[in-house]
């Protein structure tokens, strides 16, 4: 054979074996390498997998993922990923392209896909699009962990079992907390059931356990707000003697602050109820670090400031 001919065969085999070293980095083991956008999914995807597959959830405690720009290094985690999850109805505003791009190359799946229209609240003001903060509603959270399930069970034949399984564990816990938040909810006097945040992330919290909802800015933080809207909103909780307010774990105190202070100046006292974990979790290791954790903490918080 001629020589040069060896020397491409040779070249060529290298290349073979280089490109198999890299798929074999992309899933140790036969593990897949699932990348979340947000704490809440990777919580989700986790209690599904167990040890099986490697988690990694690109924003953390206090990310807000609105204005949520994939870094240099998420960039690489993505392209990595054998599988990524995002929540969809836009709220990754900022990476919808990134995730379109990479859905060419691989499974690129919102949680939301499958939950009916009829579920999901249509908001005029964003730009007449649903509202993403499906989170909030357990019983909406449940069908996105079934499609996360689905997914896993597609893409993964060989735990599809065991993922299946740890599934329907895991959604037993989320029933048995859906019923939890209804019955402490209902522990606040009916008048005094009105929740106030910093932007508009708890319409479907509002829908399913019978509290009113009203957030400064609007259901992205991307929305402006103005004095006009502080000074609407003091007055409301002048008006509706609102004991308590609340600050977001993932958005500026600043604008929550301004509208106490606007409610102190027609001379009534409006406290600060505590934070509430809206769009991210809590840090990793305390209670708050899970989504479960997470939605009972908000609900101890609220109750605790308007009972
Ligand atoms: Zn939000």
């Amino acid at each position: 054979m001629d020589n040069r001919i060896i020397k491409w065969l040779i070249v060529g085999l290298v290349l073979l074996a280089g490109c198999g070293q890299v798929a074999k980095e992309n899933s140790e083991n036969g593990r897949l390498n699932i990348v979340t956008t947000t704490g809440m999914i990777g919580d989700a995807v986790t209690n599904i997998v167990g040890d099986s597959a490697n988690v990694t959830a690109l924003m953390g405690p206090g990310v807000d993922p609105h204005l949520y720009k994939a870094t240099q290094g998420d960039l690489q985690k993505l392209t990595n990923a054998d599988l990524i999850f995002y929540n969809g109805l836009h709220l990754e505003g900022k990476m919808g392209e990134v995730l379109e791009k990479l859905g060419k190359l691989k499974p690129v799946v919102p949680v939301a896909q499958n939950i009916e229209d009829s579920k999901l609240r249509k908001v005029p003001e964003f730009n007449n699009n649903y509202d993403p903060h499906i989170w909030f509603d357990v019983s909406l959270w449940i069908e996105a962990v079934k499609q996360i399930d689905n997914t896993l069970q597609e893409q993964d034949k060989d735990h599809a079992a065991y993922y299946h399984n740890n599934a329907l564990e895991y959604i037993k816990q989320l029933e048995e907390l859906d019923v939890w938040v209804r019955e402490q909810i209902a522990t606040i006097p009916e008048e005094q059931r009105i929740l106030i945040t910093a932007h508009d992330a708890f319409g479907y919290f509002g829908d399913a356990y019978g509290i009113e909802v009203k957030g400064l800015q609007g259901i992205s933080t991307l929305s402006e707000y103005g004095l006009r809207d502080v000074s609407e909103l003091a007055k409301y909780i002048v008006d509706h003697k609102i004991k308590a307010v609340f600050v977001e774990t993932s958005v500026s105190q600043k604008s929550i602050n301004a509208v106490v202070q606007g409610a102190q100046e027609r001379g009534f006292e409006v406290t600060i109820g505590g934070n509430l974990f809206s769009d991210a979790m809590g840090e990793a290791g305390t209670p708050e670090g899970t989504y479960v954790g997470m939605v009972r903490a908000n609900v101890n918080t609220i109750v605790e400031a308007l009972r």
